[in-house]
C-alpha cells in the first residue's frame, strides 16, 4: 500500500479558478467592491477601538473606467496593505484576510462590523475578466506603499511605490472579449444589482443635480444645476435598522427603492430580526397578488452583509412565501452548495421555520388588532395563506387562528364562527357538518339562491387550489365536516338527512322523465334529478357529483408546484 500527499500546485488551480470558481464573470466587481468595503470597515473598527489613532473622515469607494487604457479601477480609502501584507494576503491563494481579522479581533466584537470576506478566493475572480491586475496600496500604518502586478500566471512583481494616500487601488486590464465591462451602462447595471445597499458609499462618475429654486425666483426661472458625485448605493437600508426606529412611510419608501417599477403599495410588511441561533435580518412585504402567480416576478432578494447574492431563494424561504417580496440578509446561509443540499441543511431549515413563524405571527396580530382591515385585505392575501396551509403543516396549525371563510355575501367567518353558525341547520344524517360553497358566483347563481332559500350559508371559495385545500381541511377535522359545492348535488340533497324528497309524479312517471333526459348525458358522470313540484327552483337539474368534480379539478391542476397550477 502506498500513501502520500496529493500535490496541489497553484499552476493547476489558477486556470480552474478562472474557469469554474464562479459561473458568472460579472461577480468579479461584487468581489472587489466587497474587499474595498471590508478594508474600509476594518479601518473603522480599528479607529473605534483606538488601535488606529487617525482621522478617517468619511471614506468612500470609487469605481472608474478608463476607456483609452481599457482599464477598470476600484479605489478605496480603507486599511491598505504593506508589502508584507500583500505577500501574505494576495500571494497566498485561499487565505482569507477577512477571516483572520475576525479571529484576531473577536474580543472587540469585530463580527458586528459587517465584514464580508470568507474564503480568500474573491480577489482572484478579477482574472476572469482581466489579463493583468495591478494593486497600488498604502497601509494606514506608517510604511511605504506597494505595487503588485500579475498577468494571471503564478508570477508576480512586488515593489515599493510612491503612492501617498491611504488605501488601495485595484486596476484591471480588461480582456478583449470582456469589453462590456468598460461600458458605463454595464457597470451601472452591476452596481445596481449587487452593491445597491452596501454599507460604504460607492461613487461612479458624477451627475447633475437641480438646486431648489430661491424664494424670490421669477416665474420662468429654471433651477440651477450643479455637478455632484454619483453615489449609487444607500448605505443604510431599512432592514439594517431597528423596527422601533422606522415609521410606516420608511417601509413603503424602502419598498419603492427595492422595486422602482412597482406602483402599488404593499399590503403590509414583516420585519425580520434575529441573532440567535442564527443571524438574519430583513423585511418581507405582502404585495397585492393576482391569481396569475406565474407573472409574479419581483422576487425576494437574498443578501449577505448587505451584498446582493441572488433572487433565487428556493430552498431558503418556504415555497409558499416565495410569492412575497422584500429582502433577507443572513451571513449564515451556505451558498456554495447545491440547492438540494440546502434544503437538508439544519441551519437553513431553522431559518425557513423562523420565517414561516414570523409571517404567521404577523398575520395573527393583524387579524387580532384590526379584523375589519384584515377582512378587506383577505382577497389579496388568501392565495399565500391557502397555499401555505396546503403545503406546510406547521403553518396550517397557526393559520387556523386567522384563516377566513367568506360567504357569497361577504361575511367573513373564522372556522369556529362558521361551525357555530351552521351546526344546527347544516348537518347530514351522520351528524357530519356540511359546508356549502360556491366557486363562481355568476355561474352558480341559481344554486346559491336555492341554498340560501333553505337558510343555508354558502361560502365563496374561488382560489385555484381550493379543492386540494378542502381535502386537507376535511382530513384535519377528522372527516367530521364535508365541503360540498353548491351545484354538485341537488339542493334538496345537499344536506342529506336521508329523507325522501316529495314529488307529485308517481314512480313510473318519474322514471320515464328521467330516462328521457338520461339518453342525452353520460350516466356515470352526471345525475338527473326531478324537482319536487312545490319548489321554486328549476323543475329538473343535472348535476355532477362532488367527488367526480373534485377528481377532475385535481387532475387539471396537478398536485405539483404552485406555479404549475
Ligand atoms: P477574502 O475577502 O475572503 O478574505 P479575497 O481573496 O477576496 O478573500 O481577499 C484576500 C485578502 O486580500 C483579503 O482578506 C484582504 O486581506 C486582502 N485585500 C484584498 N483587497 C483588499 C483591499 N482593497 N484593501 C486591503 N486589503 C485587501
Ligand atoms: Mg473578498
Amino acid at each position: 500500500m502506498a500513501t502520500g500527499n496529493i500535490n496541489v500546485s497553484v499552476e493547476n488551480i489558477f486556470p480552474l479558478i478562472k474557469k469554474f470558481l464562479y459561473s458568472d464573470h460579472e461577480i468579479f466587481l461584487r468581489e472587489l467592491i466587497s474587499n474595498a468595503t471590508d478594508a474600509t470597515l476594518k479601518l473603522k473598527h480599528l479607529a473605534r477601538i483606538g488601535e488606529a489613532k487617525i482621522e478617517i473622515g468619511k471614506p468612500t469607494i470609487e469605481v472608474k473606467i478608463n476607456k483609452e487604457n481599457k482599464t477598470l479601477h476600484i479605489i478605496d480609502q480603507g486599511i491598505g496593505m504593506t508589502k508584507d501584507e500583500v505577500e501574505k494576503y494576495i500571494n497566498q491563494v485561499a487565505f482569507s484576510g477577512a477571516e483572520e481579522f475576525l479571529e484576531k479581533y473577536k474580543d472587540s466584537e469585530a463580527k458586528d462590523s459587517g465584514i464580508i470576506g470568507h474564503f480568500g478566493l474573491g480577489f482572484y475572480s478579477a482574472f476572469m475578466v482581466a489579463n493583468k491586475v495591478e494593486i497600488f496600496t498604502k497601509s494606514w500604518k506608517d510604511e511605504p506603499a506597494a505595487h503588485w502586478t500579475c498577468e494571471g500566471t503564478t508570477e508576480f512583481t512586488l515593489e515599493d511605490h510612491d503612492r501617498a494616500e491611504r488605501g488601495t487601488e485595484i486596476v484591471l486590464h480588461i480582456n478583449d472579449d470582456e469589453k462590456e465591462f468598460l461600458e458605463d451602462s454595464r457597470i451601472t447595471e452591476l452596481l445596481n444589482k449587487y452593491n445597491k445597499f452596501m454599507p460604504i458609499p460607492i461613487k461612479f462618475g458624477t451627475k447633475e443635480k437641480e438646486l431648489p429654486l430661491p424664494e424670490d425666483a421669477k416665474e420662468d426661472e429654471k433651477p440651477k444645476k450643479v455637478t455632484v458625485d454619483n453615489i449609487i448605493n444607500n448605505p443604510n437600508p431599512a432592514w439594517t435598522k431597528q423596527p422601533a426606529d422606522l415609521e410606516e412611510d420608511d417601509y413603503n419608501n424602502f419598498y419603492r427603492e427595492l422595486y422602482p417599477m412597482q406602483f402599488e403599495e404593499p399590503l403590509f410588511h414583516i420585519h425580520l430580526n434575529v441573532d440567535y441561533p442564527f443571524n438574519l435580518t430583513g423585511i418581507l412585504y405582502f404585495p397585492k397578488l393576482t391569481q396569475d402567480l406565474a407573472v409574479q416576478k419581483d422576487k425576494i432578494q437574498l443578501y449577505q452583509n448587505q451584498v446582493f447574492v441572488t433572487d433565487n431563494v428556493e430552498g431558503i424561504v418556504p415555497e409558499f412565501l416565495t410569492m412575497l417580496r422584500g429582502v433577507i440578509d443572513s451571513p449564515d446561509i451556505p451558498l456554495n452548495v447545491s440547492r438540494s443540499y440546502l434544503q437538508a441543511d439544519g441551519a437553513v431549515k431553522k431559518i425557513s421555520n423562523y420565517i414561516t413563524k414570523k409571517v404567521a405571527d404577523k398575520l395573527k396580530s393583524l387579524f387580532n388588532n384590526n379584523r375589519a382591515d384584515f377582512e378587506k385585505k383577505w382577497n389579496d392575501i388568501k392565495v399565500v395563506i391557502e397555499y401555505g396551509m396546503l403545503t406546510d403543516d406547521k403553518f396550517f396549525e397557526k393559520a387556523e387562528k386567522f384563516v377566513l371563510y367568506p360567504t357569497v355575501d361577504e361575511t367573513y367567518f373564522t372556522y369556529e364562527e362558521l361551525e357555530a353558525k351552521i351546526k344546527d341547520n347544516q348537518t347530514d344524517k351522520d351528524d357530519k357538518l356540511v359546508v356549502l360553497y360556491a366557486s363562481n358566483k355568476e355561474e352558480q347563481h341559481s344554486y346559491i339562491e336555492a341554498a340560501k332559500d333553505k337558510g343555508y350559508e354558502v361560502l365563496l371559495l374561488d382560489s385555484p387550489i381550493v379543492s386540494h385545500l378542502i381535502q386537507k381541511i376535511e382530513a384535519n377535522k377528522e372527516q367530521k365536516v364535508s365541503f360540498v359545492r353548491v351545484d354538485s348535488e341537488h339542493v334538496d340533497k345537499l344536506i342529506d338527512k336521508g329523507e325522501e324528497a316529495t314529488s307529485k309524479l308517481n314512480d313510473e312517471e318519474k322514471e320515464k322523465l328521467k330516462t328521457a333526459f338520461e339518453t342525452h348525458i353520460t350516466k356515470e358522470k352526471y345525475t338527473v334529478q326531478l324537482e319536487a313540484m312545490d319548489s321554486k327552483a328549476a323543475p329538473i337539474t343535472i348535476t355532477e357529483p362532488e367527488f367526480m368534480r373534485r377528481m377532475k379539478e385535481m387532475q387539471q391542476s396537478g398536485g405539483g408546484g404552485m406555479f404549475g397550477m
